[in-house]
């Protein structure tokens, strides 16, 4: 069985956005004179990428890959191991996109044996010949998840492209299995030109792992569009509660990002227990099969007798407004966080957050200077600390207003896009 290719039927008849960074030098230009030679000069030393991503729903790796797909649109591609939402996502954006799904590669999860892996070879070798394939029609082959670094680096040999992977996972035991944690030992070791990670404890993990000295790791952070938050009125959240069908008097602590074990919504349930009158907004879907868990979490709050403070929003896509319809943003990964575009977000947003102390969370969060930390899993503390901040508006507040001003200086859009265009275009030399 072949795998599915299929070319985006919108691909090229969606407006382009205005181009800049990786596309700017071969970007509108006048049609005479020297500013043309000039920049048509440019193209030629501006990279073509092709972007590959195993997924096809809308995680933290893929909103980082919409910005920079979404910025090189002329003269690159994304092709992505399934379709779902996101591929609609980066079309709106005018992004080329091929889905490329094989059900048994897209069936291996993190913790497979290597019985398991055996069994999927053949369908691994389809995927690996048919990126490297489209490959060799671009400078760059940019690798923005693991399974795609494993079948994007894999066909090194057939493509010779140079090879960058976005890493966005802490590589460890507690997050992957042995097979799969060696795999990508080796294949960074001999397949890729240029690694680039989401934060220091990323960084941290690949060093363990593979011996690459940790600070020569470029830590390129996600960036958060500060003006999709601006956009917001949040000045009057009855209003925004009112449109988002949310109690408009309550006092309300909000938990964003997908269902899962370690994203911790079982923790936060377990403080809601210790808080009479608070409730609590779950926002976020299973994305990866984790539907068992967000059935858990139902029986859980009727088990705890708080069901009628705990709203599930399911998937939103205007999480600015979710966002600033809360009293406090909560983070309650239960293991370490690569980086948590959530707690930026939160920041954006102009409300307090607390987050769990741990992986890359510690790099975006100053206790008590710009947010709240609290120990991973720790329900009793989680409690106390929103108890603290619920008693203290002033506090609240305090830490609410530096967080916007660390979010905008410290995580823009503009930095993350220069400098990944940067490692991009070294890779390719
Ligand atoms: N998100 C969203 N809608 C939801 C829940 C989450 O758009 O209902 C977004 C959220 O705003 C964030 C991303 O999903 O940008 C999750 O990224 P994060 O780094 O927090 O977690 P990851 O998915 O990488 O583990």
């Amino acid at each position: 069985m072949r795998p599915t290719i299929e070319a985006s039927p919108l691909a090229h008849s969606m407006p382009r956005l205005q181009s800049t960074l990786l596309d700017s030098p071969g970007a509108p230009v006048s049609p005479t004179g020297p500013s043309q030679a000039a920049a048509m000069s440019r193209a030629h030393t501006v990279p073509s990428v092709l972007f590959v991503d195993q997924s096809g729903q809308l995680g933290g790796a893929e909103f980082a890959l919409l910005q920079l797909a979404g910025h090189c649109t002329e003269r690159s591609e994304v092709m992505l191991l399934s379709d779902g939402p996101f591929r609609t996502r980066l079309e709106a954006l005018g992004a080329r996109v091929q889905v490329m799904s094989d059900a048994s590669v897209s069936g291996i999860e993190r913790q497979a044996s290597w019985s398991k892996c055996l069994r999927v070879i053949p369908g691994i070798l389809r995927q690996v010949r048919a990126i490297a394939e489209r490959a060799r029609a671009f400078d760059v082959l940019f690798l923005n998840t693991q399974k795609a670094l494993v079948l994007g680096a894999l066909g090194k040999p057939l493509h010779r492209k140079p090879v960058i992977w976005y890493q966005h996972d802490i590589l460890t035991r507690e997050h992957f299995g042995r097979v799969q944690l060696a795999i990508v030992k080796w294949l960074v070791r001999l397949a890729v030109d240029q690694v680039v990670v989401n934060s220091q404890a990323s960084a941290r993990s690949l060093s363990a792992l593979t011996g690459i000295a940790a600070d020569t790791v470029p830590v390129i952070y996600n960036g958060i569009d500060a003006a999709a938050f601006n956009r917001i009125d949040g000045s009057d959240t009855g209003a925004l509660r009112r449109r988002l069908g949310l109690p408009e008097q309550a006092w309300i602590a909000g938990l964003f990002g997908r269902l899962a074990p370690w994203k911790g919504q079982h923790v936060a349930l377990e403080a809601l227990a210790r808080l009479p009158g608070v409730h609590l907004v779950l926002v976020g879907a299973p994305l990866f099969g984790e539907d068992a868990y967000a059935e858990r979490l139902h029986a859980q709050a009727q088990a705890l007798g708080v069901a009628d403070r705990v709203h599930f929003a399911g998937f939103q896509d205007d999480v600015p407004a979710w966002m600033k319809a809360m009293d406090v943003i909560l983070h309650t990964s239960t293991e370490p966080e690569p980086f948590g575009r959530v707690i930026v977000e939160g920041m954006a947003a102009a409300r307090p957050v607390i987050a769990a102390a741990a992986g890359g969370v510690t790099e975006i969060v100053r206790h008590a200077r710009n947010g709240w930390l609290v120990k991973p899993g720790d329900s009793a503390a989680l409690a106390e600390a929103i108890g603290t901040l619920r008693a203290d508006p002033a506090l609240a507040q305090r830490l609410a207003d530096q967080a916007v001003m660390d979010a905008r200086s410290e995580f823009s859009v503009e930095t993350y896009l220069q400098r990944m265009t940067q490692a991009i275009k070294e890779a390719a030399r």
